[in-house]
């Protein structure tokens, strides 16, 4: 039974598809499509343990992905405010 409040604020949380990063050692990968549950009021994302273990496999696996992406990265060390 997936959770209907949020455990940081407990709003109420909305099935929602959004677009999940994961950082796995030294790579970031990306997930369109993904099933997850948003907190309306922190906005708080919650992925399902089923969903979690599909990106976990799905990294493991390494199949070949849908489309690449570069991001441009940033380091705020380098920069002053
Ligand atoms: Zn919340």
């Amino acid at each position: 039974m997936p959770p209907n409040t949020c455990a940081q604020c407990g709003g109420n949380l909305e099935r929602q598809t959004i677009t999940h990063r994961q950082q796995w050692g030294e790579e970031l990968y990306e997930f369109e499509n993904v099933p997850a549950l948003v907190c309306r009021q922190c906005g708080e994302v919650w992925l399902e343990a089923e969903v979690g273990q599909l990106i976990d496999k799905i990294i493991q696996q390494h199949p070949q992905p849908k489309k690449y992406h570069q991001v441009p990265v940033f380091s705020l060390a380098e920069f002053t405010l």
